[in-house]
């Protein structure tokens, strides 16, 4: 086939492909469009839903099921500070001493274990250390200063 409307010419070497032979195709087209549909609308309502945690949405994607909270996802770190109302520093600060009056401990485990805001305890460790009332160990854990 051949057309020379213009001064450029294309020829076509193969037969143009017609509704018979591009039908055979369409639903697998149509298919994948669909998939590819509802991966995206998965990606946004995993992004957009905040009040269950990542993980188990992740994991519940997957097929699994009875899993627990990770606890280190935004939404599990979100909910721990909502969670935790703000206590006054002498509060916290005499939990840190009460805590580590039994063991050494690293800011992690203080964290975990003494139910206050994540960024209020670390606010009460920066104070403590500041005025030598705990000292950090060369194992990075923080032990009283006078034990
Ligand atoms: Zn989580």
């Amino acid at each position: 086939m051949q057309i020379s409307k213009t001064d450029a010419q294309v020829t076509f070497l193969e037969p143009r492909e017609d509704d018979k032979s591009i039908n055979r195709i369409t639903h697998i087209i149509n298919q994948q469009n669909e998939l590819k549909h509802k991966q995206v609308s998965d990606v946004l309502k995993y992004i957009s839903n905040n009040s269950v945690c990542k993980s188990i949405q992740l994991l519940t994607y997957f097929g699994e099921k009875n899993i627990k909270d990770c606890g280190i996802c935004s939404v599990c770190i979100e909910r721990k500070n909502k969670k935790k109302p703000t206590a006054d520093f002498k509060t916290i600060k005499n939990a840190i001493i009460t805590k580590l009056e039994e063991t050494d401990c690293s800011s992690r485990t203080l964290t975990e274990t003494l139910d206050f805001a994540e960024t209020d305890i670390h606010n009460a460790i920066k104070l403590l250390l500041e005025h030598q009332i705990i000292t950090i160990t060369h194992t990075n854990t923080y032990k009283l200063s006078h034990l």
